[in-house]
């Protein structure tokens, strides 16, 4: 990427300390999705990280809905949402994963892809990396291909990559 598209991205996201409880620094998204520029360039990033033709780019909820959505349009691919427990309609599968503190667990519709599909993921942040890990086990147990993760940034910290060997994981910005 660019020192100007770093730049650009960085600049529109904001750090909110102590929220949404003290001691985490919430990287909030909006003022990159309020300025055209920095949406698009962030769209067109993301979509790179694809590495070949997709058939599906799958979107964690929340904010890798706003984000993954765009990226599919943007490859000509359809879009899967990954949702929290409880919110999908029809029949799913699940995976559990542990957070800081209790468990989360998070869906996807059991019908959402065909056996050899290539599938990119998306999201916002990758923190501690366990919800991205377990959405890459929801895609594979369905039978797709993880073709690549593709996160706008990464709390490298954290050590999610740690989480995710085996997959190939692309960040726009590392902080
Ligand atoms: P993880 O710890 O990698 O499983 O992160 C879980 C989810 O929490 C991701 O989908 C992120 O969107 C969100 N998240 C974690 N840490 C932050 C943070 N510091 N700022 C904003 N979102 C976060």
């Amino acid at each position: 990427m660019s020192s100007a598209d770093h730049q650009l991205l960085l600049s529109h996201i904001r750090d909110v300390p102590d929220w949404p409880e003290p001691g985490i620094a919430f990287k909030d998204i909006t003022p990159l999705l309020r300025e055209p520029t920095a949406l698009a360039r962030t769209i067109e990033l993301l979509a790179s990280g694809a590495g070949g033709p997709v058939d599906a780019v799958v979107g964690i909820e929340a904010r890798g809905f706003i984000l993954g959505a765009p990226v599919a349009y943007r490859l000509g691919a359809g879009f899967v949402p990954v949702r929290k427990e409880g919110k999908l309609p029809s029949d799913t599968s699940a995976a559990s994963y542990d957070l800081e503190y209790g468990q989360a667990t998070i869906e996807v519709h059991r019908d959402a892809f065909t056996p050899g599909e290539r599938v990119l993921i998306i999201d916002d942040v990758l923190a501690t990396g366990g919800t991205v890990r377990a959405t890459v086990d929801l895609v594979r147990a369905a039978g797709a291909d993880v073709a690549g993760v593709s996160v706008l940034m990464e709390l490298g910290f954290l050590h999610g990559r740690d989480k995710l060997p085996d997959v190939e994981v692309s960040t726009l910005l590392s902080l």
